[in-house]
């Protein structure tokens, strides 16, 4: 795929989100679709957090562009064609992402912090006195959503910040 120079945004693509679609319930890990029809390869990979049902495993779109493959939760295509989308990930259609990837990652940490001070000093011992066992579940369950949500959204940062590096030439050691 050519690449499209600069200045165009994520926003001036349709998006399409792989953990929406699972969400809504589109895609599900029992049944293990492997491709999502038309569009791209879906797979389950563990989430890292929690054991509990649902959490276990997440979806992730592989870019269907050849040569890339890379594992993303959003493909984007042209809403504005007639021609099929030829849905790609962010880094073969070169897009940047708007500003407001630094206001959700603020956003998601204030989130965090006070979905996390709900649940008391120590959740992973004791559920907080007087709290009902269902509301500690329904709060945990709150935190560790915003979790993934926080840690998907800092490592979209990262990898912006790497491309941006490597497009600048800039020398980094990791
Ligand atoms: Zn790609």
């Amino acid at each position: 795929m050519s690449r499209i120079p600069g200045k165009e945004t994520t926003e001036d693509y349709f998006a399409l989100d792989v953990r929406q679609l699972k969400r809504e319930g589109l895609i599900d890990a029992e049944e293990m679709p492997e491709e999502l029809a038309g569009v791209a390869e879906i797979e389950w990979i563990s989430s890292g957090f929690g054991a509990g049902e649902g959490y276990a495993l997440r979806p992730w779109f592989r870019c269907p562009q050849e040569g890339c493959g890379k594992r993303v939760a959003i493909l984007y295509g042209r809403p504005d064609t007639d021609e099929e989308p030829g849905w790609a990930c962010r880094g073969c259609l070169d897009l940047c992402y708007p500003v407001e990837l630094e206001d959700r990652v603020a956003r998601l940490q204030r989130k965090s912090a006070k979905a996390r001070a709900r649940l008391g000093p120590r959740p992973d011992l004791a559920k907080p006195k007087r709290m009902r066992h269902e509301t500690f579940v329904r709060l945990g369950r709150e935190y560790l959503e915003i979790q993934i949500e926080l840690s998907e959204a800092l490592h979209e940062r990262t990898m912006g910040m790497l491309e941006t590096m490597e497009k600048e030439r800039i020398a980094f050691d990791i």
